[in-house]
């Protein structure tokens, strides 16, 4: 037989690990983790599980006994796995949601690696933002204040258009609050978006900051990566101020979770191109 006629071997997964969501089709988690274990030659597979919260209690049980190493948790399962857990972390407990499952031995275990994805950039910065303006108060606004607390920004304060929510935040995080048309007066150094506002689709042309001013020493960090150039970071990138993307923390709490699970890193720049490529 020649060289030209022997087949490759393929690698047999030994370990699954995938995502728990509802939908999920449309999540990038599966292109990435796959490809990562192929990079690093990790024989694993990671699958999409979409489950309806009418499914979730009897998928969980099912982790229990199939060969599954970890899972990544997204919408609407992220605080409903709580209690089928057998710990959680700190962190997670703060925010009031798990975004990732692994082992202990045979503890199920929660984590939130949003928080460590969000807080990445920020230590690349290598400098502390001396101040901090959350916009949005749904459930990504809560990692990023946790870590926004957690990394010692010693001022954090936090506006939605909702007032009752942002109030109901505020308070459980021990922030200041500003009325969403006072925004824009708050001068923060890094203003963080965690509003879908500037999302591919009928959003794209919307943004948190509108009127754009802002001073080039402060920080534009927009969560939507989707796309990876929001109308909010392309102005603020006009003023000259420094920006952070969401795909870039999106690879970071990919990374957390492939940590977790292999004690591995998969590089972070080809990993950006990749989803670049893919959205
Ligand atoms: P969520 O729980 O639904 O919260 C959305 C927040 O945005 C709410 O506070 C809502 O305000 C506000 N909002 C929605 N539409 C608005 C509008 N037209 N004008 C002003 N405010 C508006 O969503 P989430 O889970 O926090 O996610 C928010 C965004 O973060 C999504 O785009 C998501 O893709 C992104 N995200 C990215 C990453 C990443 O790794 N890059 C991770 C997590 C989330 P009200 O209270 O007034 O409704």
């Amino acid at each position: 037989m020649s060289a030209a006629d022997e087949i490759r071997i393929p690698l047999i997964p030994q370990k699954i690990y995938g995502v728990l969501g509802h939908p999920v089709a449309h999540s990038l988690s599966p292109a990435l983790h796959n490809w990562a274990f192929a990079e690093l030659g990790i024989p694993a597979a990671y699958l999409a599980f979409d489950k309806s919260p009418e499914e979730l209690v009897e998928f969980l049980t099912a982790v229990r006994s199939l060969p599954l190493s970890g899972l990544s948790v997204t919408i609407p399962h992220k605080v409903a796995v709580m209690p089928a857990l057998d710990g959680i972390s700190g962190l997670a407990r703060r925010v009031g949601a798990v975004n990732t499952l692994y082992w202990d031995g045979d503890r199920l275990l929660g984590e939130n690696t949003d928080i460590a994805g969000f807080l990445e950039p920020l230590r690349d910065l290598g400098r502390t933002p001396g101040s901090a303006l959350v916009l949005g108060a749904g459930g990504a606004a809560r990692a990023v204040l946790a870590g926004l607390l957690d990394l010692g920004v010693p001022r954090v304060s936090l506006s939605n258009r909702t007032p009752e929510k942002a109030a109901v935040l505020a308070a459980e995080f021990g922030v200041e609050l500003v009325p969403w048309e006072h925004r824009q007066d708050a001068a923060a150094e890094l203003v963080v978006n965690t509003t879908p506002l500037g999302m591919a689709g009928e959003r794209q042309e919307l943004s948190p900051w509108a009127d754009i001013c802002m001073s080039p020493s402060q920080t534009a960090y927009d969560l939507v990566y989707n796309p990876q150039k929001t109308k909010f970071l392309a102005d603020a990138e006009g003023m000259g101020c420094r920006t952070i993307d969401g795909l870039t923390m999106f690879v970071a709490q990919a990374r957390a979770q492939f940590r977790l699970w292999t004690g591995r890193d998969f590089p972070a720049l080809p990993a950006r191109r990749l989803l670049r490529q893919l959205l």
